[in-house]
């Protein structure tokens, strides 16, 4: 049991770890230790490959949710590694993406709301009224005409999403 535990038991924590180590770092991500450890010792404690465990480390590290010191054997002159994963920050950075996705997401609300949009219903395209209108509503892969295309149902399944973003800020 560690301190991230909770943190962890998020859905939305996990999802976010994955994007950043996938699949294959997923079992190092969710398993923090709670003090320093040798990416050796992480290994076999985990009893993973200690490439994907580095590699997961690093990846981490990029991303400010691990550190390392360097540590030098005295009498073999080697270094190790010992990281600590720094789960704390976890909360703040998750803050700043979904923060990311809700703007982009509302400046995407807002280009479907102010245009019209043209489909062919044979080839699946979607032009803006301006290309449309240009094309003479001819459909330039195979010449049918084009069709008005409603975005309403697009519309409402991004403000659902971009609510349970709005939400899920409000949380952390
Ligand atoms: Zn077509």
């Amino acid at each position: 049991m560690t301190e991230f535990e909770e943190l962890l038991s998020d859905e939305v924590v996990q999802a976010y770890l994955a994007e950043i180590v996938g699949a294959e770092g997923m079992p190092v991500a969710m398993n923090p230790v709670d003090d320093e450890i040798v990416d050796e010792d992480l290994a076999e404690k985990l009893d993973l490959d200690p490439k994907i465990v580095r590699r997961t480390l690093f990846i981490l590290y990029e991303n400010d949710l691990a550190s390392y010191r360097r540590d030098r054997d005295e009498e073999s002159g080697w270094y190790t590694y010992l990281w600590s994963f720094e789960y704390d920050n976890i909360p703040e950075k998750l803050n700043k993406e979904m923060g990311k996705l809700r703007d982009a997401l509302e400046k995407r609300i807002e280009y479907e709301r102010d245009n019209e949009f043209y489909i062919c219903d044979i080839d699946g395209i979607r032009f803006e009224f301006d290309e449309a209108m240009d094309l003479s509503f001819n459909c330039p892969e195979c010449g049918s005409p084009l069709e008005p295309m409603s975005n309403d149902d697009l519309v409402e399944a991004m403000e659902t999403r971009h609510e349970e973003l709005v939400n899920e800020l409000e949380k952390v």
